[in-house]
């Protein structure tokens, strides 16, 4: 079934100023600006805060009660009241556009900074667990029974995987994060191979959580394995796929580093635009850019460009320094769940 829009759950709260190297927390102005501007398809509703019950859904109530009251260190590793503020709302995106795909197929919270949140951890610019908290929320209010989070952020979601160890959660939430598999250019027809068996398992599940990365792409400075035409190709995979078997599908923006941030709401607008092909047809605005016979090529193995990684490490040294050495930290411990 087509639909007239894809719903995109935005409110100017979910922003903050992180007083951080990523630009994450005031990412979502640049990215919906440049979707109001491309005149993509889409139907803006407001959001809602996530409320301290559901933030304690997948935290424990004493890391919630001290992160909002600025009291404890947040995932920027600072206290700032402006984040706290903004938290809420982030996760809130999450949860009101979980409950729209679940009646209308599709729908985005373009927001970002959940995988490496844990139960009572908060890392690498993610404080809040808002797919933990999204999926748990479905589950105990019994409008799923089981969630697949398909996590194709660049990095592995060891904080998603952390909290369901702690709390004994196994089949009714499957965290399938690519990261924890793939982290080279060498490995694009691997990735996406690997790709088209997940989206096979989609039918199994009541509801996709699509984490899809922009710091995938190659020139990431925290990345990556794909370039801009395999990200399309990432993207339409996963919506087509999703929209054929009728799975609802949540997306959000998850991670993505280039300067400027231009080049990051590029890869964002790509996955709109691939969201908007798929669920509603035909795009007027023109915008779209790669050319499905080249995409195919791609499904089907060829590689395009891709580059050593050294090559694409170039970039902003105090942000790669810095990030490196927690990514690396955090691939200590669980591997992700193979589906
Ligand atoms: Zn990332």
């Amino acid at each position: 079934m087509r639909m007239n829009a894809i719903p995109v759950f935005y409110t100017d709260k979910l922003l903050a100023d992180s007083g951080s190297l990523s630009p994450s927390a005031n990412k979502p102005k640049y990215v919906v600006e440049a979707w109001r501007r491309a005149g993509l398809p889409i139907e803006w509703r407001t959001v809602s805060p996530a409320t301290v019950e559901d933030l304690c859904l997948a935290h424990s109530r004493e890391f919630v009660s001290s992160i909002l009251a600025g009291t404890a260190r947040n995932g920027f590793g600072n206290c700032r009241p402006d984040v706290a503020r903004s938290l809420p709302f982030t996760t809130g995106a999450m949860l009101e556009a979980a409950g729209a795909a679940l009646e209308c197929g599709v729908a985005c919270a373009p927001v970002s900074g959940f995988p490496h949140a844990g139960y009572s951890t908060a890392e690498m610019f993610c404080t809040f667990n808002g797919l933990m908290v999204t999926a748990l929320k479905v589950l105990r209010t019994k409008r799923a029974s089981s969630v697949l989070i398909l996590d194709l952020d660049q990095h592995y979601g060891n904080g998603t995987d952390e909290i369901k160890r702690t709390l004994g959660i196994n089949k009714e939430i499957i965290n399938a994060t690519f990261g924890r598999w793939f982290d080279n250019p060498s490995q694009d027809s691997q990735y996406l191979a690997r790709l088209q068996l997940a989206v096979k398992q989609f039918p199994k599940f009541d509801l996709v959580l699509d984490q899809a990365g922009a710091d995938l792409h190659i020139d990431d400075p925290l990345g990556g394995v794909l370039d801009s035409d395999q990200l399309r190709e990432r993207d339409s995979i996963v919506f087509e796929v999703a929209r054929g078997s009728g799975v609802p599908l949540v997306w959000n923006l998850a991670g993505g580093y280039q300067d400027p941030i231009s080049k990051v709401v590029r890869i964002h607008t790509a996955t709109m635009e691939e969201c908007a092909r798929a669920y509603v047809g035909s795009i007027k605005t023109g915008t779209l850019s790669a050319p499905r016979s080249k995409m195919a090529a791609v499904a089907s193995g060829t590689k395009f460009g891709g580059r050593p990684r050294d090559d694409h490490q170039r970039g902003d040294d105090n942000l790669t320094t810095r990030s490196s050495g927690l990514v690396a930290a955090a691939m200590k411990g669980g591997a992700g769940d193979r589906i």
